[in-house]
């Protein structure tokens, strides 16, 4: 590629999305320079980052790891400045050097960051998810006032991209002569597992997914179908589809990643080895290709493809999910909460299993859930929300 490289800001460095955006990042030297590497509080894992990649910031949303980082750094003679706080993630994704913005902050504390980036014009590469089931219409409004370019890293949304007529997300005229949108979902770990089965199941063996590797959070959604709930989610704001328009389907080998079908019958899929670095060196090089470093698919040596329907009576959270989406207002971000409270107390083993969608359904009938116009008032719902959910548990025990 001519030109001088990409800057990039990467909110989420050290997760699991984030890591796997460095590893394609270092097969284009080139083609690509981190100008930010971010992170909650895992200040170690971001030092080693930093000292591969001499960002010319670091930041941490937390201020006790950010000194410690600093004090590493200065120690190294690093030339990395190390900033702390959620306005700072702000300001590197806003940054009039930077060109593109990998969103991969896990959960709702990815709304303003990722706000920022959108609302400063960026090119987005969204994983976060939650940032734009949180804020709905809000952050497609900011992606069209701003002209930002938002493509999704989310290999399901990626899959349906790649399908669909091409332009941007937020740009429409994408769905002439669609039919429907099928979102694909590899069923978790339980996909298999009886209703007994899953009273008992454990944090260890939710987070070990059969064919992604994933953070705890997105590894527990996956295990209660969440994650496709909050995927439906994604979907209806970023192709501008209704949840009436979208099928989800069981594939338990997450060979094939989603489809589009067209009204002629046209069934358009993408396919490719289970691994996140196709979708995100997708959206880094759209719409030109480039390598990614995930393994190729050999379909002589595919057992083959399998395909049901979800079952929501064991895993009820995907209707709550699509309730939710169809409530409109600001249902999504309290489903969103709820479900952020819920799986951190799975996973700390003060919640069994199927309390999850207890606490999601308990806590969408009991707060309120206008329209909000600004991001304050929607993070006002998520904090209530937060708040109902949490007495919930405290009420189970
Ligand atoms: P992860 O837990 O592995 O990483 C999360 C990252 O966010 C880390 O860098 C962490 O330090 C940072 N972070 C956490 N809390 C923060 C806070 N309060 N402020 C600032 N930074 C914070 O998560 P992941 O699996 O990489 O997922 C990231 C996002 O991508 C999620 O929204 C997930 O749904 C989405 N996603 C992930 C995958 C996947 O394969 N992992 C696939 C599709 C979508
Ligand atoms: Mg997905």
């Amino acid at each position: 590629m001519a030109g001088s490289p990409q800057q990039l800001t990467l909110l989420g460095a050290t997760g699991s999305i984030g890591t796997q955006t460095l590893a394609v990042l270092a097969l284009h030297p080139a083609r690509y320079r981190v100008y930010a590497l971010t992170a909650g509080s895992q200040w170690q894992a971001l030092a080693a980052q930093c000292e591969t990649w001499q960002p010319r910031y670091a930041v941490l949303a937390d201020a006790q790891a950010a000194l410690s980082l600093r004090n590493h750094l200065q120690a190294l003679g690093s030339q990395t400045e190390v900033l702390a706080g959620e306005a700072a993630l702000a300001q590197v994704a806003a940054a009039d050097e930077v060109d593109t913005v990998v969103a991969a902050i896990v959960g709702a504390a990815g709304v303003r960051p990722t706000l920022a980036a959108v609302r400063a014009g960026k090119r987005v590469l969204l994983a976060n998810k939650e940032a734009l089931v949180v804020t709905g219409q809000l952050f497609m409004d900011a992606v069209t006032a701003s002209g930002a370019s938002l493509l999704p890293v989310d290999s399901e949304h990626n899959a349906i991209f790649q399908c669909l007529p091409a332009c941007t997300p937020g740009q429409n005229a994408r769905l002439a002569g669609v039919r429907k949108l099928l979102l694909t979902a590899s069923g978790g770990p339980f996909r298999t597992f009886t209703a007994e089965q899953l009273a008992t199941v454990t944090p260890e063996q939710a987070v070990r997914h059969p064919n992604w590797n994933m953070g705890p959070k997105i590894s527990v959604d996956s295990a209660t179908l969440m994650n496709k709930g909050l995927e439906l989610i994604e979907a209806c704001w970023l192709f501008s589809v209704p949840p009436s328009l979208i099928d989800v389907v069981v594939h338990p080998q997450s060979v094939l990643h989603s489809m589009v079908e067209y009204d002629d019958g046209s069934v358009l899929a993408q396919l490719g080895t289970p691994d996140m670095k196709t979708p995100i060196a997708c959206a880094l090089s759209w719409p030109e290709r480039i390598d990614s470093g995930a393994r190729r698919l050999d379909f002589t040596r595919l057992a083959g493809l399998d395909f049901e329907a979800p079952d929501e009576t064991r895993f009820p959270c995907l209707r709550l999910a699509r309730e939710a989406m169809q409530a409109g207002g600001t249902a999504t971000a309290v489903l969103n909460a709820a479900n952020e409270v819920a799986v951190a107390a799975f996973l700390d083993r003060r919640l069994d299993f199927p309390g999850i969608p207890v606490v999601v359904a308990e806590t969408l009938a009991r707060v309120a859930a206008p329209a909000c116009t600004d991001v304050d008032a929607v993070m006002a719902v998520d904090a209530a929300a937060r708040r109902v959910a949490t007495a919930q548990l405290a009420a189970r025990t």
